[in-house]
């Protein structure tokens, strides 16, 4: 009689949907997600601004929080086999001149699609499945009440980034009984609020080189849009620096400094005002209107950082189980038959396609491995 191990995923987002794809090609598994949500995919469709950036191909450790842990990824499975692997399951990608990797159709749907599309029927979806109590006995894992005893259970239940406060609250309870390490969860990728910000800019955008000094010292500087809002400016190059501020060990006397004189890498701003030209033609009319009240060196408007916008407003989530609970296989290293992968580890990335990648690199891992846990000898 031959032997069918039964897999529960917990989280049906990218990393629980990419390794219930991967275990479907083996029929042997029967393989059970379990999604709070009303469906699956709910932030896949959402990211990218609903074109999902799934990977990039210029990946390198330093664009992560955990290095080391990454550089031990990397070794294990890389951009151009994730590509593979999407071109295998017939999605065809493209990229931008930055290395951002999106679905050809530039629709992130295709993706849910794409993992959601099984070759045999050994993967049931259990939706509105609030995970909540995950039980170990006699070599099996109980989960909540449901009748089916599983042989390995995987933990994808990622973060509360992006999701609405009310449904932050008790997010990944079932993890305070787990013995896990856990550090504190705090927005990432998310715009700053800043002290003595006027809200009359409110709703301008314009190129910048943005930089993020603590005291004197620059953290780093980086050239794109930058969005003014309401109490302080959002963007991708300001979210990639909220990311190395959550980073910092002591973020006091952070400032952020905005340079307007960025237009292009081939055009000098700068000589064309010092040749006569005057602002109208190259501030935003709200921009300008403060430059008059209130005259600032164009090089240097600076703002002192009061905080990051909300876990609502951020893309990841900078804490999470400490990387230090798992093996290089992603597997739990104080619970038997049980991963842990995705978000929901204490990894986060820069904009770019960082972080799906890291979703989807870890659920290529612990899929090898649960597959040739169960390789008949
Ligand atoms: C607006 C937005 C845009 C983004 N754009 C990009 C992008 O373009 N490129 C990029 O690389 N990254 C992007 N990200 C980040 C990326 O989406 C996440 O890092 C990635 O989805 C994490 O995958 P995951 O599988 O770990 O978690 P998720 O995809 O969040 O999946 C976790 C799933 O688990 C479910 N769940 C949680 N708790 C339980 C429970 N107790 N029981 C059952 N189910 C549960 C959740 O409902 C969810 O469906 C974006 C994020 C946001 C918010």
């Amino acid at each position: 009689m031959s032997y069918t191990p039964y897999i529960a995923i917990i989280g049906g987002g990218a990393s629980g949907l990419f390794l219930a794809r991967k275990l479907s090609e083996n029929p042997q598994f029967h393989v059970t997600v379990f999604e709070r949500g009303k469906q699956v995919g709910a932030k896949l469709r959402a990211s990218g601004g609903g074109k999902a950036n799934i990977f990039n191909r210029n990946i390198r450790p330093k664009h992560y929080n955990k290095v080391d842990f990454i550089t031990a990824l990397l070794r294990q499975y890389t951009p151009k086999d994730l590509d593979r692997q999407f071109n295998d399951w017939g999605m065809l990608t493209v990229a931008d001149s930055e290395g951002r990797v999106y679905p050809a159709t530039q629709f992130a749907q295709t993706v849910v699609e794409v993992l959601t599309d099984y070759p045999s029927d050994n993967v049931r979806i259990e939706t509105e499945y609030d995970i909540q109590h995950l039980d170990y006995q006699n070599g099996k894992w109980r989960v909540n009440d449901y009748p089916t005893l599983f042989d390995t259970v995987v933990l994808a239940t990622g973060s509360p980034a992006g999701m609405i406060p009310k449904n932050q609250e008790g997010y990944n309870q079932y993890l305070k009984d787990s013995h896990l390490r856990i550090k504190r969860l705090e927005p990432s990728l998310s715009g700053f609020i800043l002290k003595g910000y006027p809200k009359s800019l409110s709703g301008c955008r314009t190129k910048a080189i943005v930089s993020l000094y603590q005291g004197d010292r620059l953290i780093h500087k980086e050239a794109g849009e930058i969005i003014f809002k309401d109490n302080g400016v959002s963007g991708i190059v300001v979210m990639n620096l909220s990311s190395l501020y959550r980073r910092l060990a002591d973020r006091k006397n952070c400032k952020l400094s905005i340079n307007l004189t960025y237009w292009d890498e081939e055009f000098d701003l700068l000589s064309f005002m010092e040749s006569g030209h005057n602002m109208k033609g190259i501030l935003h009319p709200k921009l300008l209107a403060y430059y008059n009240r209130k005259p600032f060196y164009i090089q240097g408007l600076s703002f002192d950082i009061e905080d990051t916008y909300p876990m609502d407003a951020a893309q990841v989530a900078h804490g999470g189980i400490a990387v230090s609970e798992v093996d290089e296989h992603f597997a739990a290293k104080k619970h038997r038959n049980m991963f842990i992968l995705g978000e929901m580890l204490d990894v986060d990335g820069l904009c770019g396609g960082y972080n799906l990648f890291f979703a989807f690199a870890s659920a290529a891992v612990v899929a090898k491995s649960i597959i040739q846990k169960h390789q008949p000898n």
